[in-house]
């Protein structure tokens, strides 16, 4: 079923997980494991990140170095296919611009239909390691919205080859990225919004924001899109904290600011373990924000915590 249609039919706000692929050499027990403990909260629909590959260097016998290209979490599309098996749970797999050709998108996109897939969540990816800012692979696309108008170009039934005939469509349901804190590349909050009511003008059906941790940035990125004209759902996506690294990782890595007296309390904690306390309080807090504000959807990234999300979702 359709994100949208969850959405549509929802008398309140649902629940719905963020999942990475196990890393290459982990077999498919490692995600059932982490999946397992969060399935007793009926998540609407559980999206599966995609990772592009990699260029690394690796040294050989006589000492010197090596470029090899791996790809350290593949699997997006079949692990969708094998959750939506298992627990009979819709699926969103991301698909991203960066690494693919427009053909080799068409292809994943046949594929994810014929497994009975009916969501998509449109990306353009960022960066590969060995480039200083995002290059689209020869023949592939620049910006989310061109991947999105492909697969709108499908649900159309219209395939690259133009002059297929009598061609069946494809129904997927699309969903795009927004930042409440402003995508790291944007001049400005004004162009990022008008590039995502692009995105929506042509064929979105709901926007998925980048984490937050202060609900204000949230609730403030809303009334900016609903004053831009972008009426679609915007679900809310949402991180626990559980280490003191994190204080930097995700600033640097996400492009996002933590509140100070979130920072200040993971600062003032001794341990992980008390970190963990601190963020399992916040997202709490957060949740039930959210919650009350009447969210579509409270999307957790659950990486690598399912304990942490499983405490808070089981105590909203
Ligand atoms: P776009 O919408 O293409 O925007 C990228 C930048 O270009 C923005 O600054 C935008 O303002 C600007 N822009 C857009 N259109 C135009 C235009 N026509 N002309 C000029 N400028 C334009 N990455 C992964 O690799 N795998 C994942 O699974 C993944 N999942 C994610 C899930 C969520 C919910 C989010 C928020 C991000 C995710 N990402 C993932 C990261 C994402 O790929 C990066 O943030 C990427 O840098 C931007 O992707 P986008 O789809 O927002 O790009």
């Amino acid at each position: 079923m359709k994100v949208i249609d969850h959405i549509n039919r929802a008398t309140g706000t649902l629940v719905s997980f963020e999942i990475l692929p196990p890393l290459k050499g982990k077999g498919i027990q490692s995600l059932y494991q982490h999946l397992d403990p969060l399935m007793e909260f009926k998540p609407s629909f559980i999206n599966v990140t995609y990772h592009r590959s990699e260029h690394v260097f690796k040294k050989k016998a006589d000492g010197t170095f090596e470029k090899v290209v791996v790809r350290k979490r593949p699997g997006t599309e079949s692990i969708c296919a094998s959750i939506m098996n298992k627990y009979n749970v819709d699926t969103v797999p991301h698909l991203i611009c960066g690494g693919f050709s427009v053909n080799e998108t068409e292809d994943a996109l046949i594929n994810l239909n014929y497994l009975g897939i009916d969501n998509v969540l449109v990306l353009r990816g960022d960066a590969a390691k060995n480039e200083t800012s995002f290059e689209p692979e020869p023949g592939g696309h620049q910006y989310a919205i061109d991947l999105l108008k492909q697969v709108v170009n499908l649900n159309s039934g219209l395939y690259l080859e133009e002059d297929l005939k009598n061609t069946s469509q494809t129904k997927f349901c699309i969903g795009v990225a927004g930042y409440p804190e402003k995508h790291f590349e944007a001049p400005n909050m004004d162009s990022d919004l008008q590039h995502l009511k692009a995105k929506v003008d042509a064929g979105a059906d709901y926007v998925v924001t980048q984490m937050f941790f202060d609900n204000k940035k949230y609730f403030e990125f809303v009334n900016a899109c609903r004053k831009n004209g972008i009426d679609v759902p915007i679900i809310p996506g949402l991180k626990p904290i559980y280490t003191k690294k994190q204080l930097t990782t995700l600033p640097k890595t996400f492009h996002i600011d933590l509140p100070t007296d979130l920072s200040n309390a993971i600062i003032a904690c001794k341990t992980d373990a008390d970190v963990e306390k601190v963020g399992t309080e916040w997202l709490l807090a957060q949740s039930k924000e959210l919650k009350k504000a009447g969210v579509p959807v409270l999307h957790y990234y659950t990486l690598g915590r399912p304990n942490v999300i499983a405490n808070v979702v089981r105590d909203l």
